[in-house]
């Protein structure tokens, strides 16, 4: 079974990482949504929230599980048979950031990483212009998937 884990904070999940886990499922078996928790890191939604609106998106679609973890991300991949990790790219910034890691992970978990291409429609799209957008009393409906509308108003 080929397992890939999406790894990121999805605070809040966007219509960019749909993009990028409807694009990714055809590639894999299983694919596990797993929201790393950095203790460092201010957070807009709970981490509850967070898997409640993946949920909202996903609950129905058997090949994917969500989770969170906290360490490394290879640690992860390891104690559950974990083959590769997926992630997005953006811009270059994203690629000189996630070439890094990615070269890391190889090196210390011998795991690759699987890179998608951002959308046209969504390139655009992160949490932190969301939050931002939110906080500010604008409308994100056309950035995030319609399902998580009711758990993010009622926040
Ligand atoms: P992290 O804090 O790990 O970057 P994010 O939730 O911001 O967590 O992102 C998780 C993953 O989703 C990353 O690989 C990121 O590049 C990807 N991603 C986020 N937004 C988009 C988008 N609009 N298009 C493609 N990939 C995206």
């Amino acid at each position: 079974m080929i397992t890939a884990v999406f790894p990121g904070s999805f605070d809040p999940i966007t219509l960019g990482h749909t993009d990028i886990i409807n694009r990714a499922l055809p590639l894999f078996d299983r694919l596990i949504i797993a929201i790393g928790i950095n203790v460092d890191k201010k957070y807009m939604f709970d981490v509850e929230k967070r898997i409640e609106m993946i949920e909202a998106v996903y609950g129905n679609e058997p090949k994917i599980e969500v989770t969170r973890y906290s360490g490394l991300t290879v640690d992860f991949c390891h104690r559950n048979q974990i083959n590769f990790i997926l992630r997005g790219l953006r811009n270059p910034a994203d690629f000189e950031f996630e070439k890094a890691i990615a070269q890391t992970n190889r090196k210390l978990g011998n795991i690759e990483t699987v890179f998608l291409l951002t959308g046209p429609e969504t390139s655009f799209i992160s949490s932190s212009i969301v939050r931002d957008i939110f906080h500010n009393g604008g409308d994100i409906s056309k950035l995030v998937p319609a399902k998580i509308m009711p758990i993010i108003v009622n926040n």
